[in-house]
């Protein structure tokens, strides 16, 4: 199952995020593609703030992962215990670096994977539930196209498609 949905701003692209967040209730697994500067940080950061997340979410590009422990409260939510892995394994020379990391315990946990650049770990990843493709449309505007690729995933896009980003 596929859905679409394009950004006109940052902004924009922190309530997609969000809006996905909010729906993740157990483990999950995200891949992100897209160029350099497609937004896919942008993402993540929107994701994890929007779950309660009250520090600066940099960008893990030279630490392969940033652990994210906290009890959030979003919006209109409950707290509750979260656990986000931020990867981002655009300078991942060797694959053996992400069993260095010890990679596989990330995925064993209940928590969420935010996954960028994931075709540099092929065959040292868990399976994605949803694929998401960002693409330049303007200067300000990107499409976001997100794939499943589990029955969970699907659960996910069906609701993400009942939801009004209008509002
Ligand atoms: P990536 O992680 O894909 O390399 P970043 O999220 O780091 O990209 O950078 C995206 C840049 O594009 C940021 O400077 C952000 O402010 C800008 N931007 C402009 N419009 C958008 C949009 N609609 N969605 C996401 N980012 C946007
Ligand atoms: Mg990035």
């Amino acid at each position: 199952m596929q859905y679409k949905h394009t950004t006109q701003t940052s902004e924009q692209t922190d309530d997609l995020a969000a809006s996905l967040a909010k729906l993740c209730c157990s483990r999950t697994i995200i891949y992100l593609y897209g160029d350099l500067g497609a937004g896919k940080t942008t993402f993540c950061q929107g994701f994890i703030k929007s779950l309660g997340y009250s520090g600066r979410v940099k960008s893990p590009t030279y630490t392969l992962v940033e652990p994210y422990t906290f009890v959030g409260c979003p919006e209109g939510g409950v707290a509750k215990e979260r656990e986000v892995f931020h990867f981002d394994l655009y300078r991942l020379a060797d694959p053996e670096e992400l069993e260095f990391i010890g990679i596989r315990d990330y995925f064993d946990t209940d928590g969420i994977c935010l996954i960028e650049w994931p075709q540099k770990g092929k065959g040292l990843l868990a399976p994605a539930d949803l694929e998401i493709s960002i693409e330049f449309v303007g200067s300000d505007e990107r499409c976001f196209t997100v794939k499943s690729h589990s029955e969970y995933g699907t659960q996910l896009i069906k609701q993400l498609e009942n939801r009004d980003f209008s509002a």
